[in-house]
């Protein structure tokens, strides 16, 4: 991807003066379904109507997608309001489908990016297309793996190239469905600048209400567009229903977003900061996390010691930790002043908790 200048081509071409909106149902349901929300997204900043087709579930026995009929009614939804389409690729037969019904832009989901052989044959079964293809980033944060994918779509001669960040999985619970790691995708645009950069804010958040701070984010952060899940009904969406957004919510997000025009330097600056303060509050998070689950284990502590009588204070083990703690500050540059208070403070809550779970 040396001479990567190309890959920009296709955003520009659009003339857009806002950011690259894809919004639509994450599933198309019915006809009448995608069409109602094709028509009242229409007459809004959305250029590319999305719907999933295909729907890649972790469990079985969940709705699956509607399958190879929703491409028609995409195609309805294009020919009544003029809107581009979007869709879900994860196989060869995706793409032929697809490709057939003259579906705009196509994208490839977080859980076939984690896959080289799978990445390859879409490669292979998009070879030269002039359609827009969109990867987003794997399930694991794992940027080597991101690029591999885009390398092969690059090398199978698709030129308009484009990434959507949707956020990474993890085993422990945070606030997101898929935290950001926002420095991953910065190092992406980092790399390859004329790779257009696209937030899917709707699956890293996985809850409306935080939709609209990660939007602005990411638009702090440059990016070029926002990619939301919108129905006009919500609630009862038969898959990701606690993230999808109203027509009329996605465009008061679009009107409140606000977009920063400043010079170079100043965008720069912006930029590195927004980066940075995403990274301490997603450690805050954590932090806070942590201790939560370390009071549970300490409560099922207390419980126990009650059960067999013992003391809630027990001092060597408390040295021990303690000491353990200092030392292992100490390599990470924290000082000894600072391990103490805050091991202190730790151990104080534990032992309040304990004590709670004693005389219950
Ligand atoms: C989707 O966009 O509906 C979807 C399945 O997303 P992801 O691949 O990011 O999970
Ligand atoms: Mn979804």
């Amino acid at each position: 991807m040396e001479n990567s200048q190309a890959l920009r081509t296709w955003l520009d071409d659009l003339k857009l003066s806002h950011p690259l909106v894809i919004a639509g149902p994450c599933s198309a349901e019915t006809e009448e379904q995608v069409l109602k929300i094709a028509h009242e997204l229409k007459d809004s900043d959305v250029t590319y109507l999305r719907a999933g087709i295909w729907k890649p579930r972790t469990r079985p026995g969940m709705f699956e997608g509607v399958g190879a009929i929703g491409l028609k009614w995409l195609q309805k939804a294009k020919a009544e309001t003029g809107m581009l389409t979007a869709t879900e690729v994860a196989n060869a037969a995706h793409v032929k489908l697809a490709l057939e019904h003259d579906v705009d832009l196509l994208w490839i989901g977080a859980r076939s990016t984690v896959s080289p052989f799978i990445i390859q044959e879409i490669a292979d079964a998009l070879e030269g297309t002039d359609k827009i293809v969109l990867v987003k980033n794997p399930v694991n944060p794992d940027l080597a793996l991101w690029l591999g994918a885009i390398e092969r779509l690059y090398n199978a001669n698709i030129k308009k190239l484009g990434v959507i960040h949707r956020g990474f999985s993890t085993y422990q619970k945070t606030k997101y469905r898929n935290i950001p790691e926002w420095q991953l995708a910065v190092d992406l645009q980092n790399k390859f600048p004329d790779l257009p950069l696209i937030c899917d804010p709707s699956h890293i958040t996985g809850k409306r209400d935080m939709i609209f701070d990660v939007c602005q984010t990411a638009l702090d952060l440059n990016y070029d567009g926002l990619m939301i899940e919108t129905h006009f009904d919500p609630d009862n969406a038969w898959s990701d229903a606690a993230q999808q957004v109203t027509p009329d919510s996605l465009k008061q997000i679009m009107r409140d977003l606000k977009i920063r025009k400043e010079t170079d330097e100043e965008a720069e600056y912006n930029s590195k900061i927004t980066n940075l303060r995403a990274q301490i509050d997603v450690l805050d998070n954590k932090l806070i996390e942590t201790m939560g689950e370390r009071m549970k284990v300490a409560d099922g502590i207390g419980a126990l010691k009650k059960q067999r009588n013992v003391a809630v204070l027990q001092s060597n083990r408390w040295n021990e930790v303690l000491g353990k703690m200092i030392l292992e500050g100490e390599e990470k540059g924290l000082s000894e002043e600072f391990i103490l208070k805050v091991f202190k403070a730790i151990h104080q809550e534990s032992i309040n908790h304990q004590e709670k779970v004693i005389k219950g």
